[in-house]
């Protein structure tokens, strides 16, 4: 009987949610997968991205945990495809390989300024926040006054975090030096920036609504942001997510304010122009122009110019996927090229055998968790289907890999040793009554994970 010997590069969700379905699905032939992921600890942005005080979808882990702790699948940890692994050795093991290496950048935002001292991509905070092994330990949160730039989930994330007073965040898994950062923390006012009108956000309503519920935080809407024309009422009452996202915004509006120590500010129809900076260059203010609906759903600028004072500045206006050694790569988009999770060559259109993307780096850094699912059955699909295009590997045997990994000295970890760091960061935050305390510094990650 055949064996499609495969190789996974990314343990996210849609890495461990392909594995999963490819040894479900019907098919003629066995199968052994071996998943890489160059971090220590599997799970991607669900440990890495999602918010700590989200501890419903930080959950989600628990569902990817039952899939690998099956033991079916094979994983090894700080392996980093491109410089401990190449394609060629791929082909040499594989019959194929799968890429679900997601999106960890931040995008630009091409504005003057925007690289001053005192601004930052949210995608850095983020990673600093989750405790990725892979970022500084400090972060700079001396200002009082914060601009943060964007409408979706992670701009909403990245206000909430910053305006939070840090002891709510407490009970959550925040690593040590995040909570001491935090509480030290001058933040009085977080301005939150759209281009678009309250009908247009990305933001979904359970998470605006939370921003409603921070204890001391008072939310400031403004009342000119709130003279909907015919398209924007349409939208209100045409679609149920917006008619909810009005609601709460709606009801801001009818607070009381004053009382609180902060205050988390959205601006509506507002498009960033630049970021002004001081004397010694810092960021001192975001300077936007104040748009108006185009009647279409769209925007105009009105030829408005508004500044605010601000001493950082967040730009969260979406990810963007890196290129992979020896893969093809579409620079415009961020992505693997593909059709439907076979990966293609730009320069014929044609397929690169053996070559599959699933996830964020298929599709785009756009989507839920959940939706990481459906990706991965379209390109497992394609991948069974292919049955006659895979490589034919030289070395195909399960051990081979491990030999080559060690002639490399490379010390990779494997799943007993991440339920190792699992319970060691349980462990570390018994004393304190918190359900555990990540551990950041990648070393320590590797030598607790194996047993060293
Ligand atoms: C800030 C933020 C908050 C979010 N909050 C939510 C939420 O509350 N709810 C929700 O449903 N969704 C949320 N999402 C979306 C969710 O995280 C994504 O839909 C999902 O993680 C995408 O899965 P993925 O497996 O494609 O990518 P990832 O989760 O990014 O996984 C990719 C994996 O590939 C590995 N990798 C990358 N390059 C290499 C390499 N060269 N070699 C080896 N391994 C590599 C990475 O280490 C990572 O583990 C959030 C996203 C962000 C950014």
């Amino acid at each position: 009987m055949t064996k499609l010997r495969l190789a996974i590069v990314g343990a996210g969700p849609a890495g461990i949610y392909a594995a999963d379905i490819l040894l479900k699905a019907e098919r003629s032939f066995d199968v052994s997968i071996d998943l890489f992921d160059h971090l220590p600890a599997p799970y991607g942005l669900v440990r890495y991205g999602v918010a700590p005080d989200h501890p419903r979808i930080k959950g989600i882990i628990t569902a990817l945990r039952d899939v690998l702790d099956r033991g079916d699948i094979r994983i090894f940890g700080n392996v980093r495809f491109g410089t401990d692994l190449t394609l060629d050795d791929l082909k040499q093991h594989y019959n194929a390989v799968i890429f679900a290496t997601g999106a960890v950048h931040d995008a630009e935002l091409r504005i003057p300024g925007i690289d001053a001292e005192g601004s930052y991509g949210a995608a850095d905070f983020v990673s600093w926040y989750d405790g990725h092994p892979d970022y500084p330990r400090e972060w700079p949160l001396d200002a009082r006054e914060v601009a943060v730039i964007g409408n979706g989930n992670v701009a909403l994330d990245v206000a909430r975090i910053l305006a939070k007073h840090a002891d709510d965040l407490l009970p959550t898994e925040i690593p040590a030096n995040v909570y001491a950062g935090l509480k030290a923390s001058p933040v009085t006012d977080v301005h939150v920036f759209g281009r678009r009108g309250p009908t247009s956000v990305k933001f979904t309503p359970l998470e605006l609504r939370e921003l409603g519920e921070l204890r001391d935080v008072d939310m400031i809407v403004y009342d000119e942001d709130f003279d909907y024309d015919e398209h924007a009422q349409a939208s209100v009452a045409g679609n149920k997510q917006i008619m909810v996202i009005d609601r709460v915004l709606q009801s801001w509006r009818a607070r009381e304010t004053g009382a609180a120590s902060r205050r988390l500010h959205l601006h509506f129809y507002a498009k960033p122009t630049e970021v002004v900076t001081d004397a010694s260059g810092r960021v001192s203010a975001l300077r936007y122009e104040r748009t108006r609906p185009d009647g279409q759903g769209g925007v105009v600028g009105t030829g408005e110019i508004r500044e605010t004072p601000v001493q950082a500045l967040y730009r969260a206006v979406g990810y963007f996927g890196s290129p992979l050694p020896g893969v093809p790569f579409d620079e415009k988009h961020g992505v693997i090229p593909n059709h439907e999770g076979q990966v293609i060559n730009p320069d014929n259109n044609e397929q690169v055998y053996g070559v599959y993307a699933t996830g964020w780096i298929k599709r785009g850094p756009v989507g839920l968790i959940g939706h990481t699912k459906s990706d991965a059955m379209e390109t497992v699909e394609h991948l069974i289907n292919d049955v006659g295009n895979w490589w034919t590997p030289a070395a195909p045997a399960e051990e081979a890999i491990v030999e080559l990994l060690e002639s490399r000295g490379i010390r990779y970890t494997n799943l007993d040793g991440w339920h190792a760091l699992d319970e060691h960061e349980i462990a570390l935050g018994a004393p304190e009554g918190r359900a555990r305390i990540k551990v950041v510094d990648r070393d320590e990650m590797v030598r607790v994970s194996r047993r060293e």
